[in-house]
């Protein structure tokens, strides 16, 4: 007789993501892994008296969400800061401000951040409404986006930036009539006036991190790959997830993504290598370089092919930005993975998007095939020539699909600058996994939200749903809810594939997760309806009720105690 289970989950849907995609009712977890997957009789076999048991009555059971790219630690903090996050209107982000600024007479520099460009004309938040409520104080806020910011006068001052100050090459200080600093930094001139803002800490981002993995892990996530762990740069993240390791609280396995610095070169390297050394404590296993190639299309700064088209629909004299030399980047591209780094990078633009797959192209050249599962996240506007290369060298495409739906971002600051053409080739998910591209998903957050649900939804229906903070920006609600380039919608198993294996197998954790199959680790969700028992238009009304990792429970909702409707 096998010795009883530890846990037990009986009566459900579960979906177990598989090769064969098979459904089973029951699930039996020993020691953190699933010892037995199939009916009810069979595990109910394996109960003992000291079994706990959950009876999921019709509750859908699936492999634990794993998020590909996501910033937990700075998403943390800006919960705990002047969150603007879940905000959508300028007089919400008046409100906030002022009474984060009332309630935080102590703190020197208003920090936080979330708001989102297309609240204001152009995407670009004056300083005048932050000097009316704080005077006295500098307010520095990130887009939710992260690639600009706002800024009062006062933070201006302090950083000494003025209508004589020259734009750095890198990025962009908006101006207004009169040729002042009109309050709104885009990418690398944020840094003219955030690096004088105290830098979050260790002790911060410590806290941070608590606070977003008991959020992620309530949403169904189990394990993810955060997109930018600095060591010695921006994010300066790595200290703290050796840390929360090393202690005991990190219940998620992360893979980290070292910063790129794109101000040095391949000296950087041996620190990488050094990092990935003593950084593996734990679940947290720092074994990936993120590279940054291009910013994004709402500050024109995406690196595309031809040029941005004006408000006119003409086209001007900008195609965006490479932040790394294309010659260069394939030689740090064919070094890291020379060195056994996957390389995770940020590309927007289709030039971009093209410039990372010629890198790994040139890596392969030199060095061969290899199993590092490089990968390049965002993937917003991608070439049709290049939709067959992610096949053919092996790279996965990371996907946000939250973001490809008729949302006012997309409407108001992207379409018209892309013109109908390129505008169609964006987020092209359907188009790669007819191409035999592997899919990954991730949320980005805190950019957008981290909800896999309704990042599932949006990936098969290409729509909003109702209550989505951001459809409606150009009050046309009919335009949001129009499918956004329906012919790239993906069918719910695929998406989900994406959301549970396809991220697992970039994390490198595929083997011990990502399906539920006996021997597997026992990372799980319980959703409080079957998916697949709705119509797809009704995907984003599930939640997370319960969350497992190693048959550990580290979320439980009081609705897992109530039957299910
Ligand atoms: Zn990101």
């Amino acid at each position: 007789m096998t010795s009883p289970a530890d846990l037990a989950f009986v009566n459900g849907a579960v979906y177990t993501v598989d090769a064969a995609r098979r459904w089973a009712r029951a699930v039996a977890v020993r020691d953190g892994r699933i010892v037995a997957v199939g009916a009810d009789d069979p595990v109910r076999e394996l109960i003992g008296p000291a079994t706990e048991v959950v009876d999921l009555a019709g509750r859908m059971l699936l492999p634990g969400f794993q998020d590909a790219h996501v910033h937990p630690p700075p998403g943390g903090v800006e919960m705990l800061r002047c969150n603007l996050g879940d905000a959508y209107s300028l007089a919400e982000y008046e409100r906030i401000v002022a009474e984060y600024a009332a309630a935080h007479p102590e703190v020197g520099w208003i920090l936080g951040g979330g708001w989102s460009m297309d609240v204001f004309p152009g995407g670009n938040p004056p300083r005048t409404v932050l000097d009316r409520i704080v005077a006295d104080r500098p307010v520095l806020l990130p887009s939710r986006d992260g690639h600009s910011v706002w800024v009062n006068s006062r933070a201006l001052e302090i950083a000494g930036v003025t209508r004589d100050t020259v734009d750095p090459e890198d990025g962009v200080i908006v101006r207004g009539p009169d040729g002042e600093p009109w309050g709104t930094l885009h990418e690398g001139a944020m840094h003219l006036v955030d690096k004088f803002a105290p830098e979050d800490t260790t002790e911060d981002y410590l806290e941070g991190l608590a606070v977003a993995q008991t959020y992620l892990h309530s949403l169904g996530i189990s394990a993810w790959q955060d997109a930018i762990v600095g060591i010695d740069s921006l994010y300066n993240t790595f200290d703290a997830y050796v840390q929360f390791a090393r202690d005991g609280r990190l219940t998620a396995r992360v893979v980290g993504a070292l910063w790129w610095d794109r101000n040095r070169g391949e000296e950087q390297i041996d620190g990488f290598v050094a990092a990935r050394e003593r950084g593996r404590v734990g679940r947290f296993a720092p074994t990936t370089v993120k590279i940054m190639q291009d910013g994004v299309i709402e500050n024109f700064t995406a690196g595309l092919l031809q040029p941005y088209l004006d408000e006119r629909g003409e086209p001007t004299s900008n195609r965006g930005k490479s932040f790394v030399d294309p010659e260069e980047l394939k030689r740090y591209v064919t070094r890291l993975d020379a060195e056994g780094f996957q390389v995770h990078f940020h590309a927007i633009g289709e030039r971009a998007v093209r410039e990372a797959l010629d890198a790994f192209e040139a890596a392969r050249g030199t060095n061969g095939t290899n199993d590092l599962r490089h990968h390049i996240s965002h993937i917003q506007v991608v070439h049709p020539d290049d939709i067959p290369r992610f096949r053919e060298l092996g790279v996965v495409g990371n996907g946000q699909p939250l973001w490809a739906q008729n949302e006012g971002q997309m409407r108001t600051l992207t379409i018209p600058f892309l013109g109908p053409e390129r505008a169609a080739w964006q987020y092209p998910f359907g188009s790669l996994v007819r191409a035999g591209a592997m899919l990954a998903f991730g949320s980005d957050w805190s950019v957008s939200s981290p909800d896999p649900v309704e990042e599932i939804h949006v990936a098969v229906n290409r729509a909003g749903f109702p209550g989505y903070a951001y459809t409606d920006g150009s009050g046309d609600p009919d335009a949001a809810s129009a499918p956004f380039l329906p012919g790239e919608a993906i069918d719910l198993p695929t998406a989900i594939h994406a959301f549970t294996m396809g991220s697992a197998y970039v994390n490198h954790l595929d083997d011990v997760t990502g399906s539920i199959e006996v021997g597997k680790l026992a990372d799980l969700v319980v959703l409080d309806r079957n998916l697949f028992a709705h119509p797809p238009a009704q995907i984003y009304a599930a939640n997370a009720v319960a969350t497992y990792v190693e048959g550990e429970r580290v979320f439980a909702a009081e609705a897992l105690e109530r039957p299910t409707s």
